[in-house]
């Protein structure tokens, strides 16, 4: 049984069909990536599977149980977990105090935070950020961090919860081409040494190529492509409706503009 199967999803806002029929399923131990112009309807996906939207038809099962109709709440507790930005009231934070708020947080013990955060769980914290190759820095306050090391925490702080899936979308944004290849290459090892399962949303086809098992392909809310990366990449269809004429990949990873 997959970890995650999407049937027949679908939401409108207005008459704009964001997210129009979709069907796609995701295995444990899988990095799958979710590609498509602005506006495919990327991040609608994700927010229906999260509960923060709820879908206005299909089904979304994930080990065996419907998420729609389900607040994220709950949709969290199952084992659905997404990464954050550092918001920045938590910045004067330590890094390893930021980990041990996530702790807190998925032992439902928030409203003690503030007095108990600083002995909270910190070995369990320390071996999180260890396992993103943090733990060297767990003391420094986060704000002092490099951009590309806070992404890392964020990925340590979604771990908190231990989750079965975890949805990053757009988890390199504003990252140069070798953190975000270090970070999925990272994202990739969590996978496989937990086996969980990762759905990502990401411009870059290099990591895409790279990293993702496999990838599917939205352009206006419908699913127009599915398979491994190198495959997809030389399908008619993708080069036509995701890069528009004259466009291909093999321009886009040598940076050609549109
Ligand atoms: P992507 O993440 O792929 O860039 P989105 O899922 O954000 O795309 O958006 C898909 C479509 O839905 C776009 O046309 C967008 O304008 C529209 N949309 C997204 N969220 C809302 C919303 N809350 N209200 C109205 N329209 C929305
Ligand atoms: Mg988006």
């Amino acid at each position: 049984m997959s970890l995650l199967r999407v049937e027949g999803l679908g939401k409108s806002f207005g008459g704009n069909r964001a997210v129009d029929g979709i069907a796609f399923s995701l295995e444990r131990g899988e990095l799958l990536a979710l590609i498509g112009p602005n506006g495919a309807g990327k991040s609608t996906t994700f927010d229906m599977v999260n509960g923060q939207l709820r879908a206005d038809s299909g089904s979304i099962v994930f080990d065996g149980v419907e998420l729609i109709g389900r607040k994220p709440r709950d949709i969290w507790r199952r084992g659905v977990g997404r990464t954050f930005q550092i918001a920045e009231t938590f910045a004067s934070l330590t890094v390893v105090e930021n980990v041990q708020m996530a702790l807190l947080s998925a032992d439902a013990k928030l409203y003690s935070f503030l007095s108990r955060a600083a002995d909270h769980r910190r070995d369990d914290a320390l071996a999180l950020l260890e396992q993103v190759g943090m733990k060297a820095q767990a003391d420094r306050p986060s704000s002092v961090l490099a951009y590309g090391d806070v992404k890392r925490v964020e990925l340590a702080i979604a771990m908190a919860n231990a989750p079965k899936l975890l949805l990053m979308d757009e988890p390199t944004a504003g990252m140069a081409p070798k953190e975000r290849n270090e970070l999925m290459a990272l994202t990739k090892r969590l996978v496989v040494e937990r086996g969980m399962a990762v759905l990502f949303t990401e411009h870059s086809m290099d990591v895409v190529f790279a990293h993702a098992d496999r990838m599917i392909v939205l352009a206006r809310g419908r699913l127009i492509a599915e398979g491994r990366p190198l495959d997809v990449r030389d399908d008619p269809q993708v080069q036509a409706v995701y890069f528009g004429s004259g466009r291909t990949f093999e321009k886009a990873k040598a940076g050609v503009a549109s």
